[in-house]
């Protein structure tokens, strides 16, 4: 029996490759919980599972791509099949897109973004919930960000995607809060992950600027939205359902 805050739970982590949801994976390793990690590169994927189990984790990976149903449908069977039953979901994979003026943007960004960042939500949700209500429950929460709450600049793709996504999370979590599924979102601020890091080198000026607008002057941690999620998966708020938590050094606030 392990221990921490997420004990024993059987929790699956999309988007485990890099960034916030590799940090999940690593926070919730910790917290005891038995990790399914998913996302289309398998090196990646790979070496963070040997991570975790050389650090005495349960831990099981499966490539797939989240705007693919089936894909998604075979992390979902990979978790039951190996571990008996699927706890708890962070819906993480997404992918932003270089900032440009609406009337410029192009249809096909516009359309992978959805695929991403909403269908794959859409995708994973049906399927986690199907796992989820045999069992009397669970917990999941879908990573949006502060553009699922207000407007940032030049991403209005990215900033309906997010709106999608707290959507989404309000409409799961009122059709099955009967049947003790509680689906909740995290809304990160501007967080240094890989993405972030690169946007900021490619544009000078920018980290600066985002820090700026974040009352407490700085970019999160990839782990300190982990923790949030974590927390929100755990049995600690039971009443908790349907709510969006920003994650953003009062980004939103100000
Ligand atoms: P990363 O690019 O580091 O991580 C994105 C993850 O999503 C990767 O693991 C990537 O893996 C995976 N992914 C992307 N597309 C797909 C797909 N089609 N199917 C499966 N997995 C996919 O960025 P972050 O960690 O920053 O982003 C994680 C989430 O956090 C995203 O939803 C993002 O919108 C959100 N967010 C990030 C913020 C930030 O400032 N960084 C702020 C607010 C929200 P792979 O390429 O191997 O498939």
């Amino acid at each position: 029996m392990s221990r921490g805050l997420l004990a024993n739970k059987v929790i699956l982590v999309t988007g485990a490759s890099s960034g916030i949801g590799a940090a999940a994976a690593k926070v919730f390793s910790r917290e005891g919980a038995v990790v399914v990690l998913t996302a289309r590169r398998e090196d990646r994927l790979v070496a963070l599972g040997d991570e975790l189990r050389d650090a005495g984790a349960e831990a099981s990976c499966v490539v797939g791509d989240m705007s693919v149903a089936a894909d998604a449908g075979r992390a979902v069977d990979l978790a039951v099949a190996e571990y008996g039953r699927l706890d708890g979901a962070f819906n993480n994979a997404g992918i932003g897109g270089d900032r440009t003026p609406l009337h410029l943007m192009a249809d096909d960004v516009y359309d992978t973004i959805m695929d991403v960042n909403v269908r794959g939500i859409w995708n994973c949700l049906r399927h986690e919930i199907a796992a989820m209500l045999p069992r009397g429950g669970g917990a999941i929460v879908n990573n949006s960000s502060v553009a699922g709450l207000v407007a940032i600049p030049a991403a209005a793709p990215y900033v309906a995607s997010k709106h999608a996504v707290i959507g989404l999370t309000r409409a799961a979590a009122d059709e099955y809060a009967k049947q003790g599924i509680r689906v909740n979102a995290v809304a990160p601020g501007t967080t240094r992950s890989e993405i972030t890091v690169d946007w900021f080198a490619r544009n000078p000026g920018m980290e600066q600027l985002t820090n700026s607008l974040t009352p407490q002057g700085r970019a999160a941690e990839p782990q300190e939205i982990a923790e949030a999620a974590a927390w929100l998966l755990s049995d600690r708020c039971p009443f908790l359902t349907g709510t969006v938590l920003p994650v953003d050094g009062g980004f939103v606030n100000h």
